[in-house]
């Protein structure tokens, strides 16, 4: 039979939207060498190495596993049993996502909704949480948003970040996203009720296109006055071109700050230069050169930065959108605002579009 363009476009149109999920590299910023697992109260993990299996079970007592770096393997200690493996894979009892809590003693613990897979990579563990789409939008407009954002800002973040899950893979090597701000900041998903679960439920599935195609959206968190371009600030050019646009809040109401770096590192910052300003952000701390409006005077062996703005600039602004939501604007007009000649679409139609 062959199927005509009319016809196929019809298929396409009518068939569901597919569920994606996210591979996110958690902990890399601490090179873990050692990390703790625990299930939830009330929920069951089967820990997977080389052709074993562990149940972790709160009720058990059975019910923490310490994972540790040993040479090229990953080793498992759970009580008295000690299994070693080239990885570790953590699945619920249905081999789907469970609900667990994944720590580094003394540093950091979080909970994570998904599977999760371990190995070693050089002197580190390197771990894999891989969660639905949905969760890991949740998580990350939990991360960015704060309690007094209002809820049409907080949808117009989630259609973001979603979009920018969906069109921005391959960044890592062994997964998809990080969690700092490399990629997407994440955090904990949030609890069903909060204010940012519920933004991402409200958009459920919408998406960014520009011609047709869902594209990495960039967002800031705040802006000069008006949003840069990637070419502005020496990015290479996306999927989407961006634009410079006015913002309002931003304009009247500027995030001054003011840094002051030795010669030596002035050198190797270029203005308005978005790779090194990160180059030097990751060495100095994120307050040395936060925005890239800025500009530099020298004082007597030193260079004094003054700019505004913090991020690199580029797309949604997270002060400008608040402020547009508090006056009245809804997530549509936000996005349409800060990205301009894009529309909001079902992730499904977007996606088999491209
Ligand atoms: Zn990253
Ligand atoms: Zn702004």
């Amino acid at each position: 039979m062959k199927i005509t363009t009319a016809f196929l476009a019809l298929i396409l149109a009518s068939s569901p939207v597919v569920a994606q999920d996210v591979r996110v590299g958690v902990f890399g910023l601490f090179h873990p060498r050692q990390l703790a697992l625990r299930p939830l109260v009330g929920s069951a993990l089967v820990v997977h190495v080389s052709g074993e299996s562990l149940v972790l079970e709160e009720s058990s007592g059975v019910n923490i596993a310490d994972i540790r770096i040993g040479g090229e393997k990953v080793v498992l200690r759970v009580g008295s049993h000690i299994l070693r493996g080239s990885k570790i894979t953590v699945t619920g009892r249905n081999n789907g996502p469970a609900d667990f809590n994944l720590a580094i003693a003394g540093k950091i613990t979080r909970h994570y909704h998904g599977t999760l897979e371990v190995k070693p990579d050089s002197q580190a563990l390197t771990a894999v949480v891989t969660m639905d789409l949905e969760t890991a939008v949740a998580s990350v407009v939990a991360a960015e948003g704060t309690v007094d954002t209002p809820p049409e800002s907080l949808k117009a973040l989630a259609v973001a970040v979603r979009s920018y899950f969906v069109a921005g893979k391959g960044r890592h090597r062994d997964f998809d996203f990080c969690d700092t701000t490399h990629c997407q900041f994440l955090r904990e998903s949030p609890a069903s009720s909060s204010a940012a679960a519920q933004a991402v439920d409200a958009t459920r599935g919408l998406v960014l296109a520009y011609q047709s195609q869902t594209f990495a959206a960039m967002y800031t968190r705040s802006c000069s006055g008006r949003t840069l371009t990637p070419a502005e600030v020496g990015l290479p050019s996306a999927a989407y071109p961006y634009y410079s646009v006015d913002c309002t809040y931003c304009r009247q109401h500027p995030s001054s700050w003011q840094s002051r770096l030795s010669a030596e590192d002035d050198a190797t910052l270029r203005r308005s230069n978005e790779s090194s300003r990160l180059r030097l952000d990751r060495r100095l701390g994120w307050s040395a050169v936060p925005s890239n409006t800025f500009v530099m005077r020298k004082e007597g062996e030193d260079i004094v930065l003054r700019g505004v703005g913090q991020g690199h600039g580029i797309g949604l602004c997270q002060a400008g959108a608040k402020a547009m939501a508090e006056e009245g604007a809804d997530f549509r007009g936000i996005l349409a605002h800060y990205y301009p000649n894009t529309v909001v679409t079902k992730l499904g139609r977007a996606a088999r579009l491209r």
